[in-house]
């Protein structure tokens, strides 16, 4: 589950790790009153969006006066910003931040993970932040320094030696204190807020020596959840895809993906292959849908609803392996969900399993138009003719 960076902050700030002051604006009218609070521009005006990469997309702004922050803050609110981590739809922006400026002498990266290999709490520090990680990996890998964290000892003050002198140009004492405090710090609120990523990008020294944290990014484990309710209270819903929290109240594992075909399978390994198939035909899915592996016909039709609401989904394949959902039913699902919205693309259905052959026919009696593939193979075909646009509507 992600944070905003605002709501991260206010976490980092009660860990004990400085943040900018700053304040939280959700109508443009708002700026004058709460920006003068902040002290003398420079001013940072950041969009609050659950993705990273803002700066280079015109989501962060330095302004230096009301007048310019007023209208980079009309300008964001609402606007679509559109980073490499939004996809091209861009996310809309319904809160900006605006912070005091900071002056950066030098800017570090932190963050704490976990090591999957290891099984192991991991802190990583670059002194060369600011910049994606990931490039940083790819550029500069000897400027990642790593240690992993021993759950039952917790951050040890050597560690974090063995961090900061590990830096070229070493930082001045104060700086290098601060530095292993913060890292302390963030590998306590890693563990208490359970986490799986707290990210500073860039964790800054200003010229008179203070370390602050510019940039937060916080995501908690969804499976901690249920003991993280303070946490889980903070969950902005506008910043979800609406199909897919459509999905999620309706008990359906669904995630939007970017291509055209729909898919609807029992069972994450069977929509895992569908999606394969689906590649291997030429074409790209437009969702992972899973019903999982005792829908009723309820679940079939609102899966299949939530599908055909993808404005960019030019087929569907229903790919059902008939064990304890039975393919009689989804067959009644699929056909009320068919008759109750219009169906403008062709639906291709393959069915094996229990109760199949009854399946079959309740799709070919209810009139409406399946292609109905008997193996993968034939779906596979199917798709391929979807994509050339040359599928035939031919009936069961
Ligand atoms: P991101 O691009 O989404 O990761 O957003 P960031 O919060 O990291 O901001 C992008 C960049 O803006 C940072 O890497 C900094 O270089 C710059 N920036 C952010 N806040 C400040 C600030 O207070 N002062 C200055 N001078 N630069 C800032
Ligand atoms: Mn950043």
């Amino acid at each position: 589950m992600k944070l905003h960076e605002y709501q991260a902050k206010e976490i980092l700030n009660k860990w004990h790790i400085p943040v900018p002051r700053g304040v939280l604006i959700s109508e443009a009218d708002r700026t004058e009153k709460e920006v003068g609070s902040l002290g003398p521009p420079p001013w940072i005006v950041k969009a609050q969006v659950h993705a990273g990469g803002r700066g280079k997309a015109g989501g962060v702004r330095l302004v230096k006066s009301l007048q310019e922050a007023e209208d980079a803050v009309s300008d964001l609110l609402g606007s679509r910003l559109i980073t490499h981590q939004t996809g091209p739809e861009g996310a809309v922006v319904r809160k900006v931040l605006v912070e005091e400026g900071v002056e950066i002498a030098s800017e570090f990266y932190l963050s704490v993970t976990l090591d999957r290999t290891s099984g192991l709490p991991a802190v990583i520090f670059s002194p060369s932040g600011g910049m994606e990680i990931e490039a940083l990996a790819v550029s500069a890998p000897q400027l990642i320094y790593r240690e992993n964290v021993d759950p039952a000892l917790g951050w040890m003050p050597y560690q974090s030696r063995n961090m900061v002198y590990r830096i070229e140009a070493l930082p001045e004492a104060g700086v290098m204190k601060q530095l292993g405090e913060i890292m302390k710090n963030l590998y306590d609120l890693f563990t208490a807020c359970d986490c799986s990523l707290v990210e500073i990008n860039p964790l800054v020294a200003t010229a008179d020596g203070r370390v602050i944290a510019v940039d937060a990014k916080l995501d908690v484990d969804n499976n901690a959840l249920f003991r993280q309710k303070e946490l889980a209270a903070l969950y902005d819903h506008a910043e979800m895809d609406p199909l897919e929290r459509e999905a999620g109240q309706s008990g359906l594992s669904y995630i939007r993906l970017d291509g055209s075909i729909g898919c609807m399978v029992n069972g994450a390994g069977l929509a895992m292959a569908t999606m394969d198939l689906i590649q291997a035909a030429g074409a790209r899915p437009a969702n992972f849908l899973d019903v999982g592996g005792g829908a009723g016909e309820e679940k079939i039709r609102k899966g299949l609803e939530i599908i055909l609401s993808d404005g960019r989904v030019k087929g569907v394949l229903i790919n059902i392996f008939g064990g304890i959902l039975r393919c009689d039913v989804l067959a009644r699902g699929v056909c009320t969900a068919a008759a109750a919205v219009s169906v403008d693309v062709p639906l291709i259905v393959r069915l094996k399993g229990t109760n199949a052959e009854e399946g079959r026919s309740i799709l070919s009696e209810s009139g409406l138009s399946f292609h109905v593939a008997r193996d993968l193979a034939e779906a596979g075909a199917l798709i391929r003719e979807v994509m050339a646009g040359n599928h035939t509507e031919e009936k069961v």
